[in-house]
């Protein structure tokens, strides 16, 4: 229980820090960097909140969690109730409040950021949900009684499980189809250990088990079955597309077949689901990054992810190659930073011309061009722009490219009747995520191309909505 203060006596206290671990020895392991908020540092931060008569953290919030009714409770000292408030709206509470960009959503929109540094929600949002999980104490909401309606969702990620923890609730049979062997999307297969430990994730996807959702692995929908097999001969009534957009993107450049040059994805997938970091007890195959120069080109999160990988593989230089300058990197700040501080060595505008190799087609360096920021471009973000003469060789034995992905294609393509835009992800209206196609329904990364893991499980809980209605009124 927190004391209630005065508003001028609670902008005087300062925004409560997040325990991490050394910098120097979390680099050499794949263990969490980040330890929590305990009880104390979790009141004191809420006692920071202002109490605003119109939340506008609610409002920054892609789900619309109740970030005030939450903080209240954590003041009473009523951790559970918080949790269950948090639950309310988000499905993955201790996720998001790990890995959410909170700078750019709810606390973006803190009033107390306009003078002071605003409140730690992210935090706080994270401390509730390990409380929760670490008491045992999950209160699952109550279900409503059978429809008797079955519903497809293909894609285990934060779209498709938050579509299916909401669908539940409402009382259809939900079915989770993921091509992969683990459920969680690009929660396992992308964000690594340090950041997101697998068991978290694991931990709510059993919670949406509890609450009745039955989860199918490796079923590859286009190939095991296609949508319209759900329909004709599986007998759901609705379909929820939420396959992502993990199709990895390349730069065109030459040498990108020289082997120690992988996209992201691959990258990530093997460190993170077939677990190259434990090499003692999994053997998944990954160039030796130990003693080696490691060059991530990229700056969005994924870039930091795989370069604190790389790091923590034991690279002897672990670099960063990112074209702008650093304002522009769309990485979230503490990724950044925690980047740094880890000894990541940071060479913006810098860009990869061409990839170098041996005689055994082995990768040994990249020509790198240095740019400079010119005038704006329709991103609004400045355009980098070569500088002439200034391309010089690092010597490099393994690149990742964190350049961005496309639309995973292969639902589209053999589901004719559903549109896609020019870039291979599926048109869905923006207000209600119903396709071209009667009955079904997308939304996440897939539809809105990559975002973030709130944005998806926003897509995911606005589908589940209107998936609802049309299985309440058959209406198409
Ligand atoms: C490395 C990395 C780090 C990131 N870090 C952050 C971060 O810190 N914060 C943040 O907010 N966002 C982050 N993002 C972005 C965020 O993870 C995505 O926006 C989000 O996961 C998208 O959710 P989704 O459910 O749409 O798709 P995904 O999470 O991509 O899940 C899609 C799932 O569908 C499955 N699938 C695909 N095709 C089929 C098929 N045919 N049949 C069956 N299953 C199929 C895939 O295997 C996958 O499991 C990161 C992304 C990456 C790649």
């Amino acid at each position: 229980m927190a004391e209630r203060l005065p508003p001028k006596a609670r902008a005087k206290i300062p925004r409560q820090l997040m325990p991490e671990r050394n910098a120097a020895e979390r680099a050499g392991d794949f263990g969490e960097v980040n330890s929590g908020f305990d009880v104390a540092l979790a009141g004191k931060e809420a006692q920071r909140c202002l109490a605003c008569a119109d939340p506008k953290c609610v409002h920054g919030c892609p789900v619309g969690v109740k970030v005030r009714e939450v903080i209240d409770l954590v003041l009473d000292g009523e951790y559970l109730r918080a949790a269950a408030k948090l639950r309310e709206d988000n499905v993955l509470p201790a996720v998001t409040g790990r890995v959410c960009p909170q700078e750019n959503q709810c606390e973006g929109a803190c009033i107390l950021g306009k003078r002071f540094a605003s409140l730690a929600i992210g935090h706080i949002e994270r401390f509730v949900a390990d409380y929760e999980r670490q008491t045992g104490s999950v209160g699952l909401p109550d279900r409503a009684p059978s429809t008797g309606k079955k519903v497809a969702i293909v894609g285990s990620g934060p779209a498709g499980l938050s579509c299916a923890g909401d669908l539940i609730l409402k009382g259809h049979t939900v079915t989770v189809f993921e091509a992969l062997h683990e459920i969680g999307g690009v929660l396992v297969y992308g964000i690594p250990e340090f950041r997101l430990p697998k068991e978290v994730v694991r931990n709510e996807v059993e919670n949406l088990r509890r609450m009745g959702v039955e989860f199918q692995t490796d079923v590859v929908i286009g190939k095991t079955i296609t949508v319209d097999e759900l329909f004709e001969e599986m007998g759901y009534a609705a379909v929820f597309i939420a396959t992502g957009a993990g199709l990895p993107k390349f730069m065109n450049i030459p040498g990108e077949h020289l082997g120690g040059v992988y996209s992201a994805n691959e990258f990530l997938t093997r460190v993170n689901l077939m677990k190259a970091y434990d090499p003692q007890h999994f053997d998944s195959p990954v160039y030796d990054c130990a003693e080696r120069n490691v060059a991530v080109i990229g700056g969005g999160n994924t870039a930091m992810d795989a370069v604190r990988c790389a790091l923590r593989l034991g690279a002897r230089n672990a670099y960063i190659i990112y074209r702008r300058s650093e304002a522009e990197m769309p990485a979230r700040l503490e990724e950044v930073h925690h980047a740094k501080d880890e000894g990541v060595q940071f060479m913006t505008l810098h860009n990869p011309v061409e990839f170098l190799g041996d005689d055994k087609g082995l990768l040994t360096g990249a020509r790198l061009q240095k740019m400079e920021l010119g005038g704006p471009d329709e991103s609004g973000r400045r355009r980098p722009v070569p500088m002439s003469g200034s391309v010089f060789v690092l010597p490099i034995d393994v690149a990742v490219i964190a350049v961005g992905t496309g639309a995973n294609p292969l639902v589209q393509s053999t589901t004719p009747d559903m549109q896609t835009n020019k870039w291979g992800y599926i048109v869905a209206d923006n207000d209600t995520l119903r396709t071209t196609k009667q009955g079904v329904f997308a939304g996440g990364d897939i539809v809105s191309g990559s975002a973030t893991v709130i944005l998806a499980m926003g897509a995911g809980r606005t589908a589940a909505g209107s998936i609802h209605e049309y299985l309440s009124t058959g209406v198409w």
